[in-house]
């Protein structure tokens, strides 16, 4: 396919060397290749922490870049401005992306492939995001599937591609575009607590990521069917953030766990099971765009929910009064990570107990996660809320103190993140901004709503919409 002149790869959310399509195709034979990202308006719209985490991210695969004779070339604008630019500068003729499944990106992609094609540029775009294409994976009736565990069973019997090794060789261009320069972009500047409350707990790039799941899948994944529940324990793998920037492939992923799972570690298809989670999500949003912004459940989108409050304020503080809710919450704002079943029971009581609608929380949720995914924090929330596609019914109200008792049985979790004293509840209390230090220094002792008057008011409202 070449045409003289580089290569021109657009990198977006798969900032890795290995198991990367579009950069393997690109970098054939040898041929000089000039690696692009643009901050264009679309990735200019997402949350706080996941734009710092996203600096992270750029600034190590510039460095793994580097240390094989390439860059990175950083450019802000309009994709598909931005696009020619570059391709007129160096010369390219070809232009190669991985795909992405967001309603929006897709939109931009395909304008962008549409025009540049008009105009004589090669323009090829891969598969390496998911396991597999949405597209590809249907129901015997051809639909998309709306439940998971039949939509589990076709991933786990149709195979996975397995993962592509990093290019032997990348050819530097002739002469490199001008970049501009990543500390200019200040992508941690929306961060109110600033990017380095979050850097405690992130771990950057490539490298970091197959580090973390070797680490995982030699000993963790031996019990991470049950440990995975456990908030205070660190029974889970930790790869979300890597998987959101694509820091790692799920390919890559996909194949280790099953290596592992060969090899008899007892937990890793469990943990093949949450791979496909993170697909089904990507599934479903590829199929019902609208997941992120509206009730996917018939009638759901008339219930009316509270908006934003004094009590979802309260919620986003960690001032409800419910200890394991607070604990969540904390632990949130001040690692910009929540342990999954942390977030399905602080989402419960957001739109259970206090009926507010699951918007309010998606959108927290959005500004403040390292490992934001549309998709995931989407279905996620739905999910939650009783609205969603196999999602838990309505009358499935979590009892905070309850799981408390199950999850966190000797209070670990909740002493970490509240007692005064105690390492998470400071870093909190370090993280905080002014503004919520009032009344915000303290766990709050009273709760915001006594939990059976918010199951029963939930049960009444939902009951009462879902009869309709
Ligand atoms: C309300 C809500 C919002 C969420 N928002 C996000 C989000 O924005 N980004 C995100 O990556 N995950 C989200 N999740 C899913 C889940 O909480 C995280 O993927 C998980 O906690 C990440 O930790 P881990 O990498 O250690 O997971 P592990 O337990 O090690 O799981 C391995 C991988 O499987 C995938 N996975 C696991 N559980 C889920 C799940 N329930 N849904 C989708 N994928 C899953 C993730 O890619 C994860 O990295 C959300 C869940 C809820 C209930």
């Amino acid at each position: 396919m070449s045409r003289g002149g580089p290569a021109l790869v657009w990198l977006r959310r798969d900032l890795r060397l290995a198991d990367n399509p579009a950069l393997h195709a690109a970098a054939l034979g040898g041929r000089p290749v000039v690696c692009l990202f643009v901050l264009d308006p679309e990735t200019e719209r997402i949350g706080a922490a996941a734009r710092w985490r996203l600096g992270q991210g750029l600034a190590a695969l510039s460095a793994a870049l580097e240390a094989r004779g390439q860059r990175l070339i950083l450019r802000r604008g309009e994709a598909l401005a931005t696009l020619r630019a570059v391709l007129a500068e160096t010369g390219a003729r070809e232009l190669h992306w991985g795909r992405l499944y967001t309603p929006a990106e897709i939109a931009r992609d395909r304008a962008v492939k549409a025009a540049l094609r008009a105009e004589g540029v090669v323009v090829q775009s891969y598969a390496g995001a998911l396991l597999a294409e949405p597209w590809q994976v249907a129901t015997g009736a051809g639909g998309p599937y709306r439940v998971y565990t039949p939509f589990w069973r076709a991933i786990a019997a149709g195979g996975v591609a397995p993962p592509l090794a990093a290019p032997s060789a990348l050819g530097a261009p002739a002469a490199w575009p001008a970049s501009e320069s990543l500390a200019d972009w200040r992508l941690g500047a929306g961060v109110a607590r600033g990017g380095a409350v979050l850097a405690r707990h992130a771990r950057v790039g490539e490298q970091a990521a197959a580090a973390r799941m070797a680490a995982f899948l030699a000993a963790a994944v031996a019990d991470y069917a049950t440990a995975r529940d456990f908030p205070a324990q660190a029974g889970t793998s930790g790869l979300s953030e890597h998987l959101a920037l694509g820091e790692i492939g799920v390919r890559q992923v996909w194949h280790a766990a099953l290596r592992a799972l060969h090899e008899g570690a007892a937990g890793a298809e469990q943990f093949l099971r949450e791979l496909v989670w993170r697909e089904f999500a990507a599934h479903l949003m590829y199929h019902f765009p609208d997941l992120a912004s509206r009730a996917w459940r018939p009638g759901w989108e008339a219930f009316a929910w509270r908006g934003d409050s004094a009590d979802a304020e309260a919620w986003r503080r960690g001032q409800t009064g419910e200890p394991m809710v607070d604990a969540a919450m904390r632990e949130l704002y001040a690692t910009g990570r929540m342990h999954n079943r942390a977030r399905m029971l602080a989402a419960s009581y957001l739109t259970k107990h206090l009926l507010t609608d699951w918007r309010v929380g998606l959108a927290w949720f959005a500004e403040c996660l390292t490992d934001w995914d549309a998709a995931s924090n989407a279905m996620g929330w739905q999910w939650v809320a009783g609205c969603g596609p196999d999602a838990a019914p309505y009358f499935r109200v979590f009892n905070p103190a309850t799981q408390a008792g199950r999850f966190d049985p000797d209070g670990s979790y909740r002493r970490f993140w509240l007692d005064p004293g105690q390492a998470g509840a400071e870093a909190f209390l370090a993280a905080v901004p002014p503004g919520w230090r009032i009344g915000a220094t303290t766990p709050r002792l009273d709760p915001l709503i006594d939990l059976a008057q918010g199951r029963a008011r939930a049960l009444a409202a939902l009951g009462a919409m879902t009869a309709r």
